[in-house]
């Protein structure tokens, strides 16, 4: 089931709208973000827990290029979506950013969107536990920003019913281990970077073994680590545990840099 109607390629969106890349590799740079509703995972520093869920009659937000936004039935065909990105943009076509939610429960729809989107660069955000899907998806995508989580800090996950992958999210450390592992190795030597959030109330030594796996995996890829934002009883990190994290980063050789989340800052959406 994709939605009442919906063609197997379709996507349930809850938001389209023109605004500043908050992380990331590519932070700063004006985006149009593709936010798509469903998501198994639960992070406790989630800050679009409303992504979660479809409830039964979905509405997708569609902001305006000069302000204003309107609502239009949830599930869009790539087409669609397609028309959507380029009504809110106010300017020269943008790199698209697709996030979530989780953008991998849609793999048609993200393949289909691809050839819509013309010259723009395609950007995949992912929580990172669906590496088969991810490895469906990525000749489609110019760039995958790979969370590296961290599985203290996330909850038992909830299946989406409905959802167009049938890869299960990870239960449990070893599961996540398997997931991070096999997620880097689609990434490894292609357009991408893997972002870990770094929470406060933790050792520097806990995120170790995340930065092990980058460097027997992916030796290459940029590594992003996002001091959390607090929210739901997480804590901010303190900066020198942020900064311990990063040499352990350096004492492996990868290419690390310290980015707050600019959105939140900018206070930007
Ligand atoms: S993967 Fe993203 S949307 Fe899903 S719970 Fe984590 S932060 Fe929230």
């Amino acid at each position: 089931m994709t939605g009442p109607g919906a063609a197997a390629s379709a996507a349930p969106v809850l938001e389209v709208f023109a605004s500043i890349q908050g992380e990331g590799l590519f932070v700063g740079e004006p985006q149009v973000f593709l936010r798509l509703r469903g998501c198994p995972l639960r992070c406790r520093w989630c800050d679009t827990p409303g992504s979660w869920r479809l409830p039964e009659d979905p509405e997708a937000r569609i902001a305006a290029a000069h302000g204003g936004a309107r609502r239009e039935p949830a599930w869009a065909s790539p087409f669609l979506a397609a028309t959507w990105i380029a009504a809110c943009e106010p300017g020269a076509p943008r790199t698209v950013s697709v996030t979530g939610g989780e953008p991998l429960l849609w793999p048609a729809f993200l393949c289909g969107l691809r050839p819509m989107l013309g010259a723009r660069r395609l950007h995949l955000e992912t929580g990172g536990g669906h590496p088969r899907t991810l490895a469906r998806v990525v000749d489609a995508v110019d760039h995958v920003s790979l969370d590296l989580k961290p599985d203290f800090d996330l909850d038992e996950p909830e299946e989406v019913p409905g959802a167009g992958t049938d890869e299960p999210a990870p239960r449990g450390a070893a599961q996540w281990r398997g997931a991070r592992r096999a997620s880097l190795a689609v990434v490894a030597g292609r357009d991408a970077c893997g972002k870990i959030v770094v929470a406060g109330g933790r050792a520097a030594s806990d995120f170790a073994p995340l930065l092990d796996e980058v460097e027997d995996v992916a030796p290459r890829l940029a590594v992003v680590l996002t001091p959390a934002t607090p929210a739901g009883g997480v804590l901010a990190p303190e900066i020198e545990l942020v900064l311990q994290v990063a040499e352990l980063a350096r004492d492996r050789d990868l290419d690390v840099r310290v980015v707050p989340q600019l959105h939140r800052l900018l206070r930007v959406p």
